[in-house]
């Protein structure tokens, strides 16, 4: 199976999984949002959930020079093109970050669960009523898969214009 193929099935079942978690009450509804902000965030993803997101803002009309700033700017901020953290044997943490595409608080995210990393839509309260992160995980189905390449948000998506060749007179 095609790695898009594969994300498309992937993201229905976990869509599925996150409508029967909400009938439980265990979603982000009273939530301040961490686990999209450094306090909690390492999220990375795959060159083809890169290009979901590449092609939703194409047609938006949100792929803009600002959009693209402020994915350098995070880079810069959190130092995600530097090297993990480790002993240089093992790798102790990723780096954290505030994603770009987090809107602060009850606002959340600005990307629709037909878009968002996988990685995204997997990570859930475990109970109902939370509202600092504390007590939420990754759906283990996932954690058992084989990890792909993988990188920050804005640097896989940074990655995700050059392979397409954007113009650089275009500015990106
Ligand atoms: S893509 Fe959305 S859900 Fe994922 S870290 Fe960014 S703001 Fe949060
Ligand atoms: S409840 Fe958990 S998964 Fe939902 S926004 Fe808060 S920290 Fe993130």
């Amino acid at each position: 199976m095609d790695a898009s193929r594969s994300q498309s099935v992937t993201r229905i079942a976990l869509i599925e999984a996150m409508a029967h978690l909400k009938q439980q009450r265990r979603d982000c509804s009273h939530c301040s949002g961490v686990c999209c902000t450094f306090v909690f965030n390492s999220m990375q993803i795959t060159a083809s959930e890169a290009e979901t997101i590449l092609e939703y803002l194409t047609r938006e009309g949100l792929l803009t020079l600002e959009a693209v700033q402020s994915w350098r700017d995070t880079i810069e901020r959190s130092g995600l093109d530097r090297p993990p953290l480790s002993d240089g044997r093992r790798v102790f943490s990723r780096r954290r970050y505030t994603c770009p595409f987090f809107q602060g608080g009850n606002l959340g995210c600005s990307l629709g669960p037909e878009t968002k990393p996988l990685g995204c839509l997997a990570y859930n309260p475990l109970k109902a009523g939370v509202t600092e992160g504390e007590a939420c995980g990754s759906d283990a189905t996932r954690e058992s898969e084989a990890p792909p390449e993988s990188w920050p948000i804005p640097v896989a998506l940074l990655r995700g214009l050059e392979e397409r060749g954007t113009p650089a007179e275009a500015g990106f």
